[in-house]
């Protein structure tokens, strides 16, 4: 459903009465153009640790082909940033700023007691002004429960705050995002940051991420633009909304997709299948039988490499209200038969080695939903099936994490209320919903063969909403 807000609060006559009566002003977010570069603009670094994420930053950067600029206070970056065949200069004179910029990315992993803070206000101080709308900020720092002393996992921990209000103060389509690297991971980093300094993580906000040694191998794709070329990806309740946008996605990235719905569901299953090139596949997977019939299929397919489950249900009332047997279908179809199948995609090999699975709570499992007990029982226990899953899929070489969305334009929430849809729509730092294709992207991220050092993470996309911040 199109918001027609966002237009009117952009619009000469729009903008001025939105600015006097201080309502929020949504600005329009720049999404992914397949073939488009990873970053709009120049990288402004800041900050500095050990010389490992620093190398790998330039690495990373000198790969995407992007210009890198030194804050004053980390001259250092500039010989890292050369070495690794980087165009560079410096930034800002004497606490004066620099040119605009599209993203800020601070390496704060060498903070290792709070006294050394300020290194973060001078950075965020001086450049906030300078990013450009719908600019990016990633905040690089150690997971505060590997780190060796106290003082450093107090300021690390802090870096948590730093992020989430950033996301709030920014405004202007800009998100701002914590990615806390495992010592010795640093390697692992780079899928991560073309995920979120590009336009692909539009309506991911205020999120922290962790990276860790890799699960299975990490295979760089030959091609990032089509990370998943060759892959086979089923992709559940794909005939329309979330689904359809989470197939188109893929397909986009390359892969071969087996798109899934319910019988009744065929037709708009089809259209899905046919516009991508992809296999249409009718099952219930809720039905006892349906873990046994994906095996089957997938072995008659040579084998998966990712799967999504995103199919999911809402039969909302009051507890006191609720039936037994609408309790029992949300939670069989949610969460249940998600763990069935898991089991049997992993235990049979169907899901080979190297494999994704990838996940969809919401953030009613988050924070909890007025008349969702059902649902968000399911939601939340996604995400505990995600982090209980993690250690023990990573035997076999397969990563499991889940994207949580907030309030997404789908048939869905067109059906919500006038009242209650706008407040979803406005109460988080975009005020706007996301869009399908903000899901799908995250969930492209987690699928891609490069991001072998993340599982057992949930993310939101939801624009930062106020909902269970
Ligand atoms: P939707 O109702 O438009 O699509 C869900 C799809 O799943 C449908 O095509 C449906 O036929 C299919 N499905 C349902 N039961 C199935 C079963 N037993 N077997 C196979 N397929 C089945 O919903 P959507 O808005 O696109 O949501 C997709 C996912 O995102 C769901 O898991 C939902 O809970 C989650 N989510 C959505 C939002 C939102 O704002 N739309 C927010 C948070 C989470």
């Amino acid at each position: 459903m199109k918001d027609g807000y966002i237009d009117f609060a952009n619009s000469n006559v729009g903008a001025k009465l939105v600015n006097a009566l201080g309502l929020p002003k949504p600005m329009p977010l720049e999404r992914y153009q397949a073939g488009q570069p990873v970053v709009k603009g120049t990288v402004l670094v800041g900050g500095g640790g050990e010389p490992q994420m620093l190398e790998a930053l330039a690495g990373v950067f000198q790969r995407i082909g992007v210009q890198t600029l030194a804050h004053e206070r980390l001259p250092q970056w500039v010989a890292v940033a050369n070495k690794a065949g980087l165009t560079t200069g410096r930034w800002g004179n004497n606490g004066q700023p620099g040119e605009k910029v599209k993203a800020l990315v601070f390496d704060a992993t060498g903070l290792t007691d709070s006294t050394q803070s300020d290194a973060l206000y001078w950075f965020f101080h001086d450049a906030a002004r300078s990013l450009l709308p719908c600019g990016r900020v990633v905040v690089l720092g150690r997971p505060p429960e590997a780190c060796t002393s106290p003082r450093q996992a107090t300021i690390q921990r802090g870096l948590e705050g730093l992020t989430r209000s950033l996301g709030k103060e920014l405004k202007k389509g800009s998100n701002a995002q914590l990615v806390y690297v495992a010592e010795g991971a640093e390697s692992q980093v780079e899928s991560t940051l073309r995920f979120l300094l590009s336009p692909r993580s539009a309506y991911v906000s205020a999120q922290v991420i962790r990276i860790g040694a890799p699960v299975g191998d990490n295979v760089a794709p030959a091609n990032w633009d089509q990370p998943l070329a060759g892959k086979k990806v089923l992709v559940t309740g794909a005939s329309r909304g979330i689904g359809a946008a989470i197939a188109e996605c893929m397909a986009r990235d390359g892969a071969h997709v087996i798109a899934l719905d319910v019988p009744q569901a065929q037709e708009g299953l089809n259209e899905v299948a046919k516009q991508i090139g992809g296999t249409a596949l009718a099952l219930d997977i809720g039905s006892p039988e349906a873990p046994q019939k994906l095996v089957d299929a997938a072995k008659a397919d040579g084998g998966w490499d990712v799967v999504v489950h995103n199919a999911g249900i809402t039969r909302d009332k009051t507890i006191a209200n609720m039936k037994e047997h609408l309790w029992q279908l949300v939670m069989n179809v949610n969460l249940s038969t998600q763990e069935r199948i898991n089991e049997a995609l992993v235990e049979s090999g169907a899901l080979k080695t190297g494999g994704r699975i990838v996940c969809v709570s919401s953030i009613s499992g988050v924070a909890g939903n007025m008349g969702q007990t059902n649902y968000a029982v399911s939601k939340a226990g996604v995400v505990g099936m995600v982090q209980a899953s993690a250690p023990i899929f990573a035997e076999k070489g397969i990563t499991i994490n889940a994207v949580a969305p907030g309030f997404i334009e789908t048939a869905m929430t067109a059906a919500i209320p006038f009242a209650i849809r706008e407040a979803g729509r406005r109460m988080n730092s975009m005020s706007q919903g996301g869009q399908p294709i903000d899901v799908a992207e995250a969930i492209g991220w987690f699928a891609s063969p490069a991001s072998a050092g993340i599982t057992g993470n949930v993310i939101r996309v939801c624009g930062q909403s106020l909902i269970g911040a």
